[in-house]
């Protein structure tokens, strides 16, 4: 090969290069394009109480949110994104960036507000969502952000929402929670405790709805959750990698079948999604009628007095959960069952501990307890 020959290389070498970049760009563009194909909930196997805890709060959002903790590959996140395809509908106000509440004129938004005095409020049901936030995010991407500039001239218009206004009346997801920055968590545990997001930048504030249901996801080993954050959270479960050999069996072959052939896989569960989703409808519809009796809430105290409990939180949050258990099992009152069952998964983080003693939640002792023999 001659010297002049190598400039001729050097011009051809582009070429190549530029047609491998349009191919990548191409391969982004269809990757962005294609919509991910969801795994549906129902054809989750095992993992009852995961399930069930995730289920009661989309029907009850007064329960107040989830904490799932497991080792990774436990489908935590897969039952969490594919709780979207199940949740029922909600009245919004359309085009509000909050999702108001047209029922709950207390809590409009300042747009909202304006609508109303103009007589232009419009109701629209949507369904509800499962609002992704992530650990990296900045705060201004969390809380929304506030241009000062703007504001002085322009006023809230110089506000632009964060995933709190978007997660207003829906699920609040974080995975890897225990990861969150520490800003993060305090606008989480401002907005839990007001049910308001505020933002305030050199003396400018404004305040928009954020009331949502956080549901977390965290890997134990990489870390607890901050001790404010984790009693806000009503309920817990712990999820395992499942031992029963069946059952790991079923797991490999419908996670096979889902990689082949997705769609044909949600169609096998298109039914027992349509039963999961009336199912919540039900409940939803029937929990306004179902009220605790007396002697349920007697247990419900007994139980938090004999797991010694901080506070009173417990007993409310094992109320509800009972309540919208009943509710979800089709039953008009309160049983024992429903106690335990709602016992279990908001007493194992809120149990005092003694110093230098390691007070183990036993369900055992809690079946004990409401059954009398303690
Ligand atoms: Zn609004």
């Amino acid at each position: 090969m001659s010297f002049t020959n190598i400039a001729g290389t050097i011009r051809e070498v582009p070429k190549p290069v530029e047609k491998k970049r349009t191919t990548f760009d191409e391969i982004q563009k269809t990757a962005t394009k294609t919509k991910r194909v969801m795994y549906p909930i129902s054809g989750i196997v095992g993992q009852e109480m995961m399930l069930r805890a995730l289920i009661l709060n989309a029907i009850n959002p007064s329960i107040g949110g989830v904490l799932v903790r497991g080792q990774k590959g436990t489908a935590k996140s897969t039952a969490v994104r594919g709780l979207a395809e199940i949740l029922p509908e909600i009245e919004v106000i359309s085009g509000c960036k909050y999702n108001c509440d047209p029922m709950d004129t207390d809590t409009f938004c300042w747009e909202c507000v304006d609508k109303q005095r103009k007589g232009q409020i419009k109701v629209e049901k949507v369904p509800m969502k499962v609002v992704d936030l992530p650990v990296g995010a900045t705060e201004d991407r969390v809380v929304g952000s506030l241009d000062i500039e703007k504001a002085v001239k322009e006023g809230t218009q110089a506000f632009e929402p964060g995933i709190l206004a978007n997660a207003n009346r829906n699920i609040l997801y974080v995975d890897e929670i225990n990861l969150l920055d520490d800003f993060v968590v305090d606008a989480l545990l401002d907005a839990a405790a007001m049910n308001v997001n505020t933002v305030e930048r050199e003396g400018i504030s404004v305040s928009h709805p954020a009331n949502f249901i956080i549901v977390g996801s965290m890997n134990p080993e990489e870390g607890e959750l901050r001790p404010q954050l984790l009693d806000r959270i009503a309920l817990q479960v712990e999820v395992e990698g499942i031992i029963d050999i069946e059952q790991r069996v079923e797991i490999i072959e419908r996670r096979n079948h889902f990689n082949d052939d997705p769609q044909g896989f949600r169609r096998d569960f298109e039914s027992e999604q349509d039963k999961l989703r009336a199912k919540i409808l039900k409940a939803k519809q029937a929990i306004g009628r179902i009220s605790a009796t007396r002697d349920n809430l007697r247990t419900i105290a007994k139980i938090c007095v004999a797991f010694n409990v901080d506070g009173h939180r417990a007993d409310i949050m094992i109320e509800r959960t009972a309540r919208t258990n009943a509710a979800y099992e089709g039953r008009e009152r309160i049983t024992n069952e429903d106690i335990i069952e709602a016992a279990e998964m908001v007493l194992p983080h809120r149990m005092r501990k003694k110093p230098f003693e390691e007070e183990e939640f036993s369900a055992e002792q809690l079946r004990a307890v409401v059954n009398g023999t303690v």
